[in-house]
């Protein structure tokens, strides 16, 4: 059991922390561990006719019904600006002081090689926050958590300047029906901004009004084969884990890497975390 862990995702954008980390947030809040997401911008850009204003008080209320469905803790959205985002003092102190007042065991974000201005933002302003979160005078306001704090990062595609490295693994067959739900509670993405990105190439603009089932095989088809892609590149891992037959059997993962910045542990220990 996982009771006294606490997991901050820290995500750019509303539904980043769901694609990213979503199965196993609610594998590791089933085993009762803590789980919050942020997303620091508001989602405010991801869309081709709405305005900024209510899209993104669309957005915030699609995060609160995914948080609802994953039971984990919060799912706090800041209020930057889609496409805005910069390093700046005051977004580091603001998430500085989130991270402090969360006292996590765990943050994730993203890698500073990611696709997304955004995403390379936070990425920073995560990483800055990694051997400051225990200097005392800065943002004294807010007390030091008791632990030092582990930073990682979650699977990504990228291969420049290096590719992404799994420490650790986590199967997440058991939690991909509720993640594929959380999905789809953010309906301005999945069933209109990113299929907008792919040119609506193979889209049914029905497929939102469709039962459940028809829904999870058009999320799983579209945006499920990232961690099908896990789940066999990191086989070996796998089966390390749970053993030849069940380590065989995984179709859906979810990888993290241990980042050298924040609390060292060992690798055994990283993969515990989130077993
Ligand atoms: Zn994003």
């Amino acid at each position: 059991m996982k009771k006294n862990l606490r997991f901050l995702f820290i995500g750019a954008h509303p539904d980043d922390p769901e694609f990213e980390f979503g199965g196993t947030a609610v594998h590791l809040a089933q085993q009762g561990a803590t789980v919050k997401f942020i997303s620091v911008c508001n989602g405010n850009g991801g869309h081709y006719s709405m305005a900024r204003k209510d899209l993104a008080a669309r957005r915030y209320l699609e995060t609160q019904a995914s948080a609802k469905l994953a039971g984990i803790a919060e799912y706090e959205v800041f209020d930057y600006s889609d496409c805005e985002l910069e390093v700046t003092l005051e977004a580091r102190g603001r998430i500085m002081r989130a991270i402090r007042n969360f006292a996590p065991d765990v943050v994730i974000s993203h890698r500073l090689c990611d696709y997304h201005v955004d995403h390379r933002a936070v990425a920073q302003l995560v990483l800055d926050c990694a051997y400051l979160v225990i200097v005392p005078l800065y943002c004294n306001d807010t007390p030091i958590p008791p632990k030092n704090v582990i930073f990682a990062h979650p699977w990504d595609r990228f291969k420049d300047p290096r590719p992404f490295r799994a420490d650790a693994v986590c199967a997440i067959d058991h939690t991909m029906e509720t993640k594929l739900k959380m999905l789809d509670c953010h309906v301005s993405q999945l069933y209109e901004w990113l299929p907008h990105c792919d040119k609506f190439a193979d889209f049914d603009p029905e497929i939102v009004n469709k039962p459940w089932p028809e829904r999870r095989e058009f999320l799983k088809k579209f945006r499920g084969f990232r961690n099908t892609i896990i789940a066999d590149d990191y086989r070996e891992k796998l089966i390390q884990l749970y053993g030849k037959e069940a380590g065989e059997k995984v179709q859906y993962a979810e990888a993290f890497e241990l980042s050298p910045y924040g609390r060292q542990v060992s690798l055994e220990e990283f993969q515990e975390l989130f077993k």
